[in-house]
């Protein structure tokens, strides 16, 4: 049994002079089992004014979920493959999996409609450029350019009064 844990603990027996990293056991939420290399990452606390008052190291293997030991078999959850982690209920799961779902039917209507939007300007574009050229073509065939409102602008009260203002 010795013997055993310490093969385990040094990565199947890989160990020291040929490099092989010691793996450590963990167990996921859903209680499987998994060998893997220690993530170890240094963090330091800081206080208010950005004092260095610790600090130490963790091991980031931890944050995906997993657990240094087996959960007990009635507190186990279940592993959601929509979000790659864990739930505590069925419920949960499937709802995270709508929630997906929606999110994805909401960006794929989105894309659509920025299509159609831009589709449709574009011939908006088209029609008005075939306008301008068709105008262009009267203008060289004789035709006048000519914009149609080719009267003065009527000066308004409120402008008259201001230049009245800055001639004085
Ligand atoms: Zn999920």
């Amino acid at each position: 049994m010795k013997l055993t844990s310490a093969i385990e603990r040094t990565g199947y027996g890989f160990g020291g002079d040929i490099g092989g990293l010691p793996r450590t056991t963990y167990y996921t939420p859903d209680g499987r089992v998994i060998k893997a290399i220690p993530s170890i990452r240094e963090y330091v606390k800081k206080d208010k004014e950005g004092k260095v008052i610790g600090g130490g190291t963790r091991d980031a293997n931890l944050d995906k979920g997993w657990l240094l030991s087996l959960p007990n078999r009635n507190v186990r959850k279940l592993f959601c493959q929509t979000c790659d982690r864990w739930h505590d209920t069925q419920a949960e799961v499937k709802a995270c999996g709508q929630e997906l779902k929606k999110f994805i039917d909401q960006m794929t209507r989105k894309a659509k409609k920025e299509n159609t939007d831009k589709t449709s300007s574009l011939e908006q574009q088209v029609a008005e450029l075939k306008a301008m050229v068709s105008r262009l073509m009267e203008g060289k065939n004789g035709g006048i350019l000519q914009p149609k409102a080719n009267e003065l602008k009527k000066v308004s009260r409120q402008q008259r009064a201001r230049k009245g203002k800055e001639a004085v």
